[in-house]
């Protein structure tokens, strides 16, 4: 190869390589927030950790309270449960239809209220979490904790998502878009008595879906629950009135 030839490809793959980085060509998977509850996040995928910084972030931590709801990110199969292991502590994984893993660490080790460790297998996995367990997007599949390495670091959620070919993918733009076509900011459960924004958003969301005809307000009383409720049932959902994760996505197809 000559000199030249080689420095276009060079050149190439600087250009492609700093279009990846910019998220020009960034890679997202549709999922559902894996956090049901009060949360916050930031891109630290990729940011050095480790004594030394010998080791690179494969995740996203979403920061949350013990014992926030942590919920499956998509329809899936649950394809490892790790109890607890001393990095890791309490970890899921669940795989999807293609092949994509997503993994949660260091879910609650405690008794509620406590720093014990003692919270066992019942205290970090919701019941029926299991090697197999087939689960949808929104199901609830444990709670935030600190086990493994978090125990110094404070409750959070480290989540990954790994390509079938077992490379590490960024998460946050899956959990941005997650937030964003929500029709709610992640937070808690929309009921009757809420007021505001995401209140707001719901209502034109219900209307968009030809389930609410009257005036946009913010508040959520019984004319939102009732809409809520019949959206439930046309998409085969237990009708609560309420929404939660699984309405959430749901509103999001809309
Ligand atoms: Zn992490």
């Amino acid at each position: 190869m000559q000199f030249r030839q080689g420095l276009y490809i060079l050149a190439m793959f600087v250009i492609v390589f700093g279009l990846w980085n910019t998220r020009v060509f960034a890679f997202s998977r549709p999922i559902t927030f894996p956090v049901d509850g009060a949360s916050t996040f930031r891109d630290d995928f990729g940011e050095p950790r480790g004594a030394n910084g010998e080791r690179k972030h494969l995740g996203v931590d979403i920061i949350a309270d013990k014992l926030t709801p942590v919920v499956a990110a998509v329809d899936g199969v649950v394809s490892d449960v790790v109890s607890p292991e001393a990095t890791w502590g309490y970890a899921v994984t669940i795989k999807d239809n293609a092949g994509y893993k997503y993994i949660y660490l260091h879910l609650n080790n405690d008794t509620p209220g406590t720093d014990d460790g003692l919270g066992g297998e019942a205290g970090a996995y919701a019941p029926g979490i299991k090697v197999g367990a087939k689960v949808k997007a929104g199901d609830l599949i444990g709670w935030v904790g600190d086990s493994g390495d978090a125990e110094d670091t404070g409750s959070h959620l480290h989540f990954e998502i790994e390509t079938p070919k077992k490379v590490n993918i960024n998460p946050y733009e899956s959990l941005v878009l997650a937030l964003k076509s929500g029709g709610s900011e992640v937070g808690p459960r929309l009921a009757v008595g809420d007021k505001g924004e995401e209140v707001r958003r719901l209502q034109i969301k219900l209307a968009n879906a030809g389930f609410y005809n009257e005036e946009i307000t913010g508040n959520f009383g019984p004319i939102t629950k009732s809409a809520v409720t019949r959206f439930q049932k046309s998409k085969g959902l237990e009708p609560v009135g309420q929404v939660g994760p699984k309405t959430r996505a749901a509103l999001s197809k809309v």
